[in-house]
């Protein structure tokens, strides 16, 4: 439920892929990492070990790294004051001699280290107390039950430790097997219940989440009060439900998010209280607050999951040049997150390694509208869906397309969609950035390609952009299809600008095999320029000067005509 993504098993060399292998039979959904350059025949190859790790880490993957734990631990521990996920995390000896739980307690990873060594046929390494003394651990329920309050717990737990018995109030059934030293009269309880309840000293509350509220309208604040009015724990509710025209009402989600609970949607035909019933089966009770609220208590805990289904969510976003350094944290949340993932096939192929569960729709890269329209379609359904560009979504690539199809539909299931554009480092600015800062003062971005566009218009603007001595950025500068243009582009540059005019000319930035070259406007000729490659022009006022170690710095300053201050 926590919707945690698969486990990654991380090996170094050949010599762990036995033994990876034999842990991936175990869960088959988990891919192995493996080292590019030592590892054959991994799921997938990463460069570098730390950043791989911590990335996983972030993105709230189980690890299962098979090497020395104390690798594991200096490689994370930077990690470790952050909030954020906190994800399972092992250290498995390579030939599967050892299995050692190191991080994410609450987070399952004694019930993993269990799996895996009972996979591998050894003894784990546990050493949580209350773990190895009662075989589970009482802080950490399953998935449809939630812990009362932690700081509480250790207490209870350390009481139990030291000897003393407990009861077991209500339905706890994943409590049967734990070897817990049950007495009826025991001074110490465990209480599973809905009901709100102040826990006291000798308690260890924990709620199921067996409540849902169904609702037209109200927050947070109004869904507590009615909550509390019923005598029904906030910890033990569920899920909100709302009317499927309701997909886009702000206020819902603010109090889903706010509650930190699934927000699902049904169509609802009567009352609220029949759209609450609509998503569970047996209800044990049933309260219509008022014309827009109302809860439905579950006999058992209710899988969110199962109920109705969610907004469906469509995120345009940049993957930067190439580079995963130069990638922007919301992208790489984003893709972790993406049920679908399409694109051109190039640019899908960056933005992975993908899971196993994660669904790849790549196409060719002029069926941009067609794309954009599968994408609501899907996103429609409820599902989590990333369109990939190069670069930024908004400069020459698809976050426009996604607005003008959508702007195009009448359809409101495409219109409820929640749509966010998650940008990234275009070409331009990371080709300025490799060569100092050519586009330092003002400049113009133009795309030389007259597929989408006539080529006068390419040759109006720029004539007035270099007249206007605007430093001039230039996507797309040529192709197979478009041989002359960028010529007929520089021509009509040179009679605003000197042949001394500094030009960048960027290839592949960011990506293998990447090239840089200062040249000047007076020496570029086309057969310089292909497809993957950024043009930038200076200004009259770009000046060049030689960088210590090789090259040179380009760069046009901030300011224009006199200098501040001389
Ligand atoms: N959305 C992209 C641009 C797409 S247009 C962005 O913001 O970067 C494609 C053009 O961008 C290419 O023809 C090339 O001129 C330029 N380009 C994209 N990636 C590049 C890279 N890594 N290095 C140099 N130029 C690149």
């Amino acid at each position: 439920m926590s919707g945690r993504p698969a486990p990654a098993i991380v090996i170094l060399g050949n010599g762990s892929l036995a033994t990876a292998r034999r842990i991936q039979q175990r869960y088959p959904d988990a891919l192995i990492y493996g080292l590019a350059g030592r590892v054959d025949g991994a799921d997938r190859s990463y460069q570098e070990f730390g950043a791989t790790l911590r990335e996983l880490y972030q993105q709230d993957t189980p690890i299962i790294a098979l090497c020395a734990a104390g690798i594991v631990i200096r490689t994370l521990a930077p990690l470790l004051l952050e909030k954020g996920a906190e994800p399972p995390v092992l250290a498995v000896a390579e030939d599967g001699s050892a299995v050692v739980p190191l991080l994410g307690g609450l987070g399952g990873v004694n019930r993993l280290a269990r799996e895996i060594a009972a996979a591998l046929e050894v003894s784990p390494a546990i050493t949580t107390s209350g773990e190895l003394r009662f075989g589970t651990c009482l802080l950490n329920p399953p998935s449809g039950y939630a812990l009362g309050d932690l700081e509480l717990g250790k207490r209870f737990v350390s009481d139990l430790l030291s000897g003393e018995t407990v009861r077991v109030e209500g339905a706890a059934p994943w409590l049967a097997d734990a070897q817990l030293p049950q007495d009826l009269q025991a001074r110490l309880a465990i209480h599973v219940g809905h009901a709100a309840r102040q826990a006291d000293a000798n308690e260890l509350l924990i709620y199921p989440r067996n409540v849902l509220v169904a609702l037209t309208a109200g927050s947070a604040q109004a869904i507590r009060a009615a909550l509390h009015e019923a005598n029904i724990a906030v910890q033990s509710l569920a899920c909100l439900l709302a009317d499927e025209s309701d997909m886009a009402n702000p206020t819902l989600r603010e109090a889903a998010l706010e509650l930190d609970v699934p927000l699902r949607f049904n169509p609802r035909s009567g009352s609220v209280l029949e759209l609450g019933r609509s998503a569970v089966s047996a209800p044990l009770s049933e309260i219509a607050v008022n014309d827009s609220l109302a809860i439905v208590v579950a006999a058992e805990p209710l899988d969110p999951l199962l109920i109705g289904r969610p907004r469906g969510r469509l995120a345009v976003i940049g993957l930067g040049p190439g580079a995963a350094e130069l990638m922007v944290p919301a992208v790489k949340a984003e893709l972790a997150r993406a049920n679908d993932v399409l694109g051109y096939e190039t640019y899908v192929r960056m933005a992975g390694p993908f899971r196993a569960d994660q669904v790849l729709h790549c196409t060719d890269n002029r069926e941009e509208m067609q794309r954009a329209r599968h994408a609501f379609e899907l996103a429609a359904q409820g599902r989590s869906v990333v369109v990939v560009s190069s670069g930024d979504p908004g400069v020459f690539a698809m976050a426009a397309a996604v607005l003008e199809a959508l702007h195009e539909s009448s359809d409101t299931h495409w219109h409820n969609v929640e749509l966010e554009m998650l940008p990234g480092v275009s070409a331009s600015l990371a080709t300025a950035a490799q060569a100092g800062a050519p586009l330092g003062h003002d400049f113009c971005v133009m795309s030389l390609s007259d597929n989408l566009k006539p080529w006068s218009i390419i040759e109006k603007r720029l004539d007035l952009a270099a007249q206007a001595d605007l430093a001039l950025a230039f996507y797309n500068p040529i192709s197979r299809s478009r041989p002359w243009q960028l010529g007929r582009a520089l021509e009509i540059v040179a009679q605003h600008r000197t042949a001394e005019t500094p030009v960048v000319l960027g290839r592949d930035i960011g990506r293998p095999g990447q090239t840089l070259r200062v040249t000047t406007l007076g020496q570029l000729t086309p057969d310089q320029v292909d497809m993957r490659t950024m043009v930038l022009i200076g200004s009259s006022t770009t000046c060049v000067f030689p960088r210590a170690g090789g090259g040179e710095w380009v760069y046009t300053p901030r300011w224009y005509g006199d200098k501040p201050g001389s």
